[in-house]
């Protein structure tokens, strides 16, 4: 499918008309900005009108067009993380110069997409760089990066940026209305990206959150945390983790008006006070499993769930809640 123009890249899609019509789109861009605010869905979109043969591209009719649809343009490369790797290689680099070198079989652009860019490592982005600066062809690379920084200067300094800052909220509320079914809320949980907003929903992860907020309710109100532990088990550390971090900090910023504002689950600056050391909890879990350390899940979650309800009861003066998995 050909994604549409999202409604907050109006100046973004300006700018490319303007390069379009006056002869000088440029053979190099970086689409830079927030995570899941829509950049790839821009790059596609560009692609598909760049490889368009008619006066209104995307016709959505054309035989490019369809190969566009179809996810099989042979005029349209791109590079990725491959499943199982936590960075793109230069083998990747390689494949993709030497396609770029073949004459385009539809005879108009080439568009080459590298995203997330900035996960090329420095093998991989020394051997992009000279196809990069002299393209042969009417060749157009777009990157996409959310963190910029972490690419080199030279890749960086070879291409025209294009900034993506955070969609505008009234636009982005008014785009998610019947893709998830409360907008503002979902917005809110993607930190104002839309499009990770969808994905948030459409994954069930909403869903995770909602559960885990539950059980977190739960341990604070003197639940059994070795029950609670063994619901986690179907989503894995990583999630239960990377939720928990976030439903903590965001009670934790709540939590500074808690007198005229009450928190759930929240009740006293005691109570305040503990949500802190359980959030350095998740956090360890968090970076444990980054570092990709070996550990029996069941019991890291075992841990984690006896951690929170341990500072828990610390802060309603309870004395123990049972001793923790070893
Ligand atoms: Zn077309």
């Amino acid at each position: 499918m050909i994604p549409e123009r999202l409604p907050w890249h109006g100046p973004q899609w300006l700018r490319i008309e303007r390069s379009i019509r006056s002869g000088r789109m440029p053979h190099a861009i970086l689409l830079r900005g927030a995570r899941g605010n829509g950049k790839a869905m821009f790059a596609s979109r560009l692609a598909a009108e760049l490889l368009c043969g008619s006066n209104a591209p995307p016709c959505e009719t054309c035989e490019s067009c369809r190969l566009c649809a179809a996810g099989s343009h042979p005029d349209w490369i791109e590079v990725t993380l491959e499943p199982d790797r936590r960075e793109i290689v230069v083998e990747q680099i390689r494949d993709l110069v030497h396609s770029v070198g073949l004459t385009a079989r539809f005879g108009r652009y080439k568009v080459v997409i590298v995203n997330p860019a900035d996960l090329m490592n420095r093998h991989a982005a020394n051997t992009i760089l000279k196809t990069l600066e002299e393209p042969p062809g009417a060749t157009v690379f777009v990157l996409v990066s959310s963190n910029p920084a972490q690419l080199l200067a030279t890749v960086r300094s070879r291409c025209q940026m294009i900034d993506f800052p955070l969609a505008d909220p009234g636009l982005a509320v008014e785009w998610l209305h019947g893709k998830v079914p409360e907008p503002g809320a979902a917005l809110a949980l993607a930190h104002g990206a839309p499009v990770r907003a969808v994905e948030l929903w459409s994954s069930g992860l909403i869903e995770v959150r909602s559960r885990l907020d539950r059980d977190l309710d739960e341990l604070l109100g003197g639940g059994d945390p070795t029950a609670v532990a063994a619901r986690w088990k179907e989503f894995g550390r990583a999630t239960v983790a990377w939720w928990l971090t976030e439903i903590l900090a965001d009670r934790l910023r709540k939590s500074v008006n808690v007198s005229t504002n009450p928190v759930p689950g929240v009740r006293g600056p005691r109570q305040v006070s503990c949500l802190l050391p359980m959030l350095d909890r998740c956090l360890e879990v968090r970076s444990g499993v980054l570092g990709r350390t070996n550990a029996n899940e069941q019991l890291v979650l075992e841990r984690l769930a006896f951690g929170i309800a341990r500072e828990s009861a610390r802060s309603r003066g309870c004395r123990s809640v049972g001793s923790t998995p070893r």
